[in-house]
């Protein structure tokens, strides 16, 4: 199939109704598909049954830290603080331990900058009369959520192939000093997929800023999400701050969602020695410590199976095919119609649709009524507004690889009929 847009109004108007024609037969078909959120398939938390099983009674009572059945160790027990050191490329000392999610230290992190500021002296946010952040899009709904929660304004930085738009990023807050944080997700990004070059990583360690408590939150919810044995390589953002200055710059973000159960996994929030210990003094009143008997369970489980490195390559096995699937539906599709661009992601759990402009929400909705829910329209913008109303994040992780090539052709052809639509209108 050729170009829809060089093809005539009787051409489109025959094509559209072929299409109406399609849909109306999946819609008899009575489908249900909820692929709004990026969640493991069952297969994948099979993969983790034995952290059920992986502590003894001996083990809790004998770690290098003694018994840690009781009260303490706010920051974590040390072996958990190595093992996120090792897999994030950090030392253990700038390693805080915390709960089951890392979203919420990342909620946390913004709070406590609103109502105390980011170290001592600094002004909370909470008392300037306008705070804004740079959020590249499309970008982390959640992270979107948390802004519009503490009222922080949001500005759209365009994502491209190598990250966010640096040059959007400097020329922005060079001369603003309201502008205080950007949030990043920087290897195998939700929902693009792009991992962010090394001269975006140094351009971003070296930002000059109007404001002196700028924070760079980046999340690496997805740094050893790989789905291929050539995994992207992802700068060492610490490293690059330091040299470039700015060693307070960055607060970085992780868990075990994806590795083994998420809303029941352990998760880190690392930084300099003195933004933690600055974080630890507000930390101390919220918690006397996290759960280290999933801290000790999770690193012991990694162990008996070899390394986090070998469960995510299980991982991979399962998923890969989900992703090459809705890869091939849509190539086979609407390859060539000249409609749609998706990402063929290296690593984490999103490819990244794009429509042509003014048809995302179309798309949505058509999908929805034939049974197939996908993520809103939008939600992957602040404001849930995406300006040129064309991205939908694809969550090909939970449904089987039958249901998404069902799934992924009802979307082709929600694709093209929206297509079709907006170009006779
Ligand atoms: N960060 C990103 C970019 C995510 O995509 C997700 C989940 O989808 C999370 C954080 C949530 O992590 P957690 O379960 O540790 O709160």
């Amino acid at each position: 199939m050729s170009d829809l847009k060089n093809l005539s109004t009787a051409e489109l108007e025959l094509r559209k109704e072929e299409l109406e024609k399609q849909y109306n037969m999946y819609k008899m078909e009575n489908i249900q598909l909820d692929m709004s959120r990026g969640k493991p398939g069952p297969e994948q938390l099979d993969l983790s049954h034995g952290l059920l099983r992986a502590l003894s009674e001996e083990d809790v009572k004998a770690t290098h830290n003694g018994d840690i059945r009781n009260y303490g160790q706010l920051d974590g027990i040390p072996e958990a603080k190595a093992l996120f050191g090792e897999l994030l490329g950090v030392q253990a000392s700038n390693v805080f331990v915390g709960g089951n999610s890392s979203l919420s230290l990342m909620h946390d992190a913004v709070a406590r900058a609103v109502l105390f500021g980011t170290g001592e002296g600094q002004t909370p946010w909470g008392k300037l009369p306008k705070v804004k952040f740079l959020c590249p899009s499309p970008g982390y709904d959640r992270h979107f959520a948390i802004c519009e929660l503490f009222n922080i304004d949001m500005i759209v930085v365009n994502m491209t192939a190598e990250g966010p738009d640096m040059d959007q990023v400097e020329a922005l807050v060079a001369n603003d000093e309201t502008i205080k944080g950007i949030w990043c997700v920087p290897k195998y990004s939700n929902p693009s997929g792009v991992t962010y070059s090394n001269e975006t990583v140094q351009r971003l360690a070296a930002l000059k800023t109007k404001a002196e408590d700028f924070r760079i939150f980046w999340d690496n919810a997805y740094a050893f999400h790989h789905l291929t044995d050539t995994p992207d390589e992802l700068a060492d953002i610490f490293a690059a701050c330091a040299q470039a200055g700015y060693p307070d710059r960055v607060y970085m973000f992780a868990s075990t969602s994806k590795v083994t159960f998420p809303g029941a996994g352990i998760s880190a929030f690392v930084s300099s020695e003195a933004n933690l210990a600055y974080a630890k003094k507000q930390l101390s009143v919220q918690t006397i410590g996290y759960d280290k008997i999933n801290q000790l369970r999770h690193v012991r489980f990694f162990e008996q199976i070899g390394g986090v490195g070998e469960l995510m390559k299980q991982h991979a096995q399962l998923i890969k095919p989900k992703f090459d699937q809705v890869n091939r539906t849509l190539t086979e599709e609407l390859g060539g119609k000249g409609i749609a661009e998706w990402s063929e992601p290296q690593g984490g759990y999103f490819i990244s649709l794009d429509t042509l402009d003014g048809c995302a929400k179309r798309v949505v909705s058509l999908a929805r009524e034939a049974g197939v829910i996908l993520t809103g329209a939008g939600a992957t913008f602040p404001y849930g507004k995406d300006p040129r109303d064309r991205n939908i994040r694809i969550a090909p992780t939970f449904p089987s690889v039958e249901e998404l090539k069902k799934a992924m052709e009802v979307v082709s052809v929600c694709v093209e009929l929206a297509s079709v639509e907006k170009l006779l209108a």
